[in-house]
């Protein structure tokens, strides 16, 4: 027998959690489910300074208090992998995961969105072995080494930041001569004085047993550069995980982002969506919203069921 629950949430990151507080406190019975650590990407946020209420708080502690306040009011399970929903002959969703089965009578789906690969030769050979994607995962193996962050959005300068806090010798390649990052974010690469190297794209990750030079070209006057460096950290954007919204026939747009109304209700009956995974403005805040409005939808609608 599959373990029963009004609400099951897939993802746990500020989405997900904030789902399951809300949902938690409708008295709906309420199951997170966590591919990977609680948390998702949120954990791995260096630091943020525009979540209202702290001057300055990191995605990891955030992420703590989150799932303490989620826990009084909802389970919560960690590397646990959805593999396929479906629905059964009471109208009921069947969620099968690597462990367990479970039913519900309403999904959030609140899986967020992974990092975008450069698809240069070297970076799938060199992964763990200089080439990175998380600065707060893998910044302390650099201290007092040199490695470029490639990309110009706010992950990008975030990460670059964050090294340079910690004692690594960083530098900056973006392919074109303005950022996409906030302002705020821009002020403190200036402030730190990290080099930027404008115009440049990175065209393969070299080295023997772990990453050595990276090669540059400077998309204005064609030159290619070998540039001597220990780590790569790419922070080219992200792509939306949205499989098994694909596999429920959820609408997407055109980039792969969940499709929802105001309500976070999807085109799918009972389906609703949260956070990185929908599209819009990523931020923290934003998530937690909808998240909150996707549980006092699901709750609303689960109520009418009944
Ligand atoms: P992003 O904003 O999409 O920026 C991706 C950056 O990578 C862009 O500068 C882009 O260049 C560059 N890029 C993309 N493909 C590339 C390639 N193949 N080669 C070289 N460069 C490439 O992604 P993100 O920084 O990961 O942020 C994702 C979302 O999360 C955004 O909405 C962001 O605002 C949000 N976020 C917010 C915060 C915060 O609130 N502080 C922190 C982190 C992320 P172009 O500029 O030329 O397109």
């Amino acid at each position: 027998m599959a373990d029963e629950y009004d609400l099951i949430i897939i993802g746990s990151g500020p989405a997900g959690l904030t789902a399951a507080l809300y949902s938690g406190r409708q008295q709906l019975k309420t199951l997170v489910l966590e591919k990977t650590l609680i948390g998702g990407m949120g954990s791995v946020v260096p630091h943020m300074e525009n979540y209202p209420g702290f001057e300055e708080i990191s995605g990891k502690q955030l992420i703590e208090l989150m799932k303490k306040q989620a826990l009084k009011y909802a389970d919560i399970q960690d590397r646990v992998e959805v593999k396929k929903i479906e629905v059964d002959s009471e109208d009921k969703y069947i969620i099968h995961t690597t462990k367990d089965t479970y039913r519900a009578g309403a999904v959030i789906l609140a899986t967020g969105s992974r990092h975008r690969e450069l698809g240069v030769q070297g970076e799938g050979e060199f992964l763990g072995r200089g080439v990175a994607y998380c600065a707060t995962c893998d910044g302390p193996l650099f201290i007092d080494r040199k490695v470029l962050v490639v990309g110009g959005g706010n992950s990008a300068v975030q990460q670059a930041v964050y090294l340079d806090d910690i004692g690594v010798l960083v530098a900056l390649a973006h392919r074109r001569d303005n950022l996409r990052a906030e302002n705020y974010l821009q002020a403190l690469l200036k402030e730190r004085e990290i080099p930027i190297i404008w115009n440049s794209t990175v065209e393969e990750i070299r080295g023997d047993m772990k990453v050595e030079s990276v090669l540059l070209n400077n998309r204005i006057t064609g030159e290619h550069k070998d540039l001597p460096i220990d780590g790569v950290f790419i922070a080219v954007g992200e792509i939306p995980s949205s499989q098994l919204a694909r596999k429920l026939g959820v609408e997407l747009n055109k980039n792969g982002y969940i499709v929802t109304d105001k309500a976070q209700r999807t085109n799918v009956r009972r389906i609703y969506a949260a956070g990185d995974i929908t599209d819009g403005v990523n931020q923290w805040v934003v998530a937690c919203s909808e998240g909150a409005v996707a549980a006092l939808s699901a709750y609303d609608d689960l109520q009418i069921k009944k």
